[in-house]
């Protein structure tokens, strides 16, 4: 197969694990940098191109979508699915995933366990949206947040009341969310393809802080889930559309609850974790799904 990995930088473990994988089973593969392709949005013939070359045959696409750029790096998937070539995860539902709220309330409708959750806009709702979520102790959200920036821990309700003025008075968006202090400031990362868990991982954050993100020191080890995390996992990638993703759970006393489906999950972690070849994971599912022209999103957007 001709395959793409749209990615900004070639040097990132994840863009090279997954070259790397795709070398190893036999395949032409190129590292695009998404920001640096433009398009003809034309009825006949939708094309893209990099600087002035056009991109044609490949089979398959692999989106490594940067959350500052979803906007576009979007738009540049969904042009290579007007081309019928197959993507690893559609631009729907890389959106969906990139909308923190929208997940949530898609997740919810479908009965999956989640964190209780509360989100207003009019600073009178404060008080009672701290009740809504079971009072002091909360978590705040940033919903434009990631890598656990922008999620506060309000050990009180005045310190919640506070952070959450001080957050709408710089106009941002902020959810509220039930504290699972039992989780004990660990979470588990499940890497889930097509329909299948293929590796987990538990993060477990440094000492004094309840956010077990890598980037912010939490610790990786392997963990064995349970069945019931397993299938809430698939699941929870399947109701998002997403045929690669990271879901990160929380392990509450009212089961495992969802806190996160990401759309372009870290293989750094999760290979190094488990020793597993994630990435070669991924590319054997392109084998066996990606096929010309059958994109599902195909003229749906
Ligand atoms: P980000 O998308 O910025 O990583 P998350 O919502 O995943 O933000 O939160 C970062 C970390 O904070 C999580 O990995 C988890 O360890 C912790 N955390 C988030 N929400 C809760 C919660 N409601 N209860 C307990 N811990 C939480």
């Amino acid at each position: 197969m001709k395959i793409a990995i749209l990615s900004r930088d070639q040097t990132l473990y994840s863009t090279k694990s997954l070259v790397a994988a795709c070398k190893r089973r036999g395949h032409e593969v190129r590292v695009i940098d998404y920001l640096r392709c433009h398009m003809n949005i034309t009825s006949r013939r939708p094309t893209i191109y990099l600087g002035d070359e056009e991109l044609t045959g490949y089979d398959a696409i692999i989106p490594r979508i940067g959350a500052t750029h979803t906007f576009f790096g979007c738009a540049v998937v969904r042009q290579f699915e007007m081309m019928g070539v197959y993507p690893a995860n559609e631009s729907v539902a890389i959106s969906r995933s990139r909308d923190k709220l929208r997940s949530l309330q898609l997740l919810a409708r479908e009965g999956i366990g989640l964190p209780v959750t509360g989100f207003a806009h009019d600073p009178r709702a404060t008080s009672h949206l701290v009740n809504l979520v079971g009072g002091a102790p909360l978590v705040i959200k940033l919903l434009e947040g990631t890598q656990g920036v922008g999620v506060v821990l309000a050990e009180t309700r005045q310190a919640a009341e506070s952070v959450i003025e001080a957050f709408r008075g710089l106009n941002a968006n902020i959810l509220a969310q039930e504290f699972i202090k039992e989780a004990g400031g660990a979470d588990i990362r499940c890497f889930v393809i097509g329909d299948r868990v293929v590796a987990s991982m538990k993060r477990q954050a440094k000492e004094g802080d309840f956010r077990s993100n890598l980037h912010r020191g939490g610790v990786a080890s392997v963990v064995k889930i349970t069945p019931e995390e397993r299938a809430t996992a698939v699941r929870a990638a399947n109701v998002i559309g997403l045929n690669v993703a990271g879901v990160d759970l929380l392990r509450s006393n009212h089961g495992p609850v969802v806190m996160e489906v990401n759309s372009s999950p870290g293989l750094e972690g999760i290979e190094t974790a488990t020793g597993k070849d994630v990435a070669g994971m991924i590319i054997e599912f392109l084998e066996k799904n990606a096929v010309k022209g059958k994109t599902k999103t195909r003229g749906q957007g």
